[in-house]
């Protein structure tokens, strides 16, 4: 048995719970749980009716964890590894699939900790196709949440947007869990970032981050984050500009 954090239907609190160690299938493995996300998304399932497939559930897709057992099918990963997790659950074998846009899968029966359980929890099985190694250096919770709030942006930037050097980058909720790290993604890009939020507070942090220029998307005279974008990059284009020589506006400007 182990303890776990179960949902134990729709709208409810979590609450602690003593339940079954899960036991893996042939492609499957078991992870001992070191660290486990705790974001928005945990939130939004418990709130989003659909998201969590059946009850009772246990939340938790950002994770980092030891292999300690692996069915009879996997190769890939071995016993003591230390692995981090895809939150996607895909079929693998789909044109999707094999073409590197999982996300896409038609045969996806949903994500981590909302269609299977997830890590908030002593032990966790997962299919072994979600899981890879973690490299030494990297921390647990580093690499728990890069998992989600890293690839994230690492895909919309760099596959997606496809960030260069000289591009402009408008990232609206800068100051996020996976906007913060969509700043810094689009800086290592060489992007010129434009970081908009809703407080003084979350638009320092983009800042902190490397952000070129800061939005205030706050009160009912703040600009529109897309007005905000033509004008503080009109410049860039070669035009004249009220924010030409105020590259650090500070929160709230206009
Ligand atoms: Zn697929």
């Amino acid at each position: 048995m182990m303890k776990a954090m179960i949902l134990p239907e729709f709208g409810a609190p979590l609450r602690l719970a003593t339940v079954p160690v899960p036991k893996v299938g042939p492609n499957d493995v078991l992870l001992r749980v070191r660290a486990t996300g705790v974001g928005l998304t945990v939130v939004i399932m418990t709130a989003v009716p659909g998201r969590v497939t059946s009850f009772p559930r246990i939340p938790g897709h950002e994770v980092a964890g030891d292999v300690v057992e692996i069915g009879s099918e996997v190769a890939h990963v071995g016993i003591g590894d230390r692995v981090t997790c895809h939150f996607y659950l895909t079929c693998g074998v789909c044109r999707f699939c094999r073409s590197g846009r999982e996300t896409l899968c038609p045969a996806s029966p949903g994500n981590v900790g909302m269609a299977s359980d997830g890590a908030y929890a002593e032990y966790m099985a997962i299919p072994a196709r979600n899981v890879t190694p973690i490299p030494a250096g990297v921390s647990d919770v580093d690499a728990a949440i890069a998992a989600d709030a890293i690839a994230t942006p690492y895909h919309a930037c760099r596959e997606e947007a496809r960030v260069g050097p000289g591009d402009s980058v408008l990232i609206v909720g800068a100051g996020g869990g996976v906007g913060i790290h969509a700043v810094q993604m689009a800086k290592l890009c060489g992007g010129w970032v434009l970081a908009a939020d809703i407080t003084d507070e979350k638009l320092a942090a983009a800042r902190d981050c490397g952000a070129d220029a800061l939005v205030l998307l706050k009160s009912r005279r703040s600009p529109t984050a897309a007005a905000w974008t033509r004008r503080s990059t009109s410049w860039r284009r070669g035009r004249r500009s009220r924010v030409r020589s105020s590259r650090w506006p500070a929160p709230g400007a206009s």
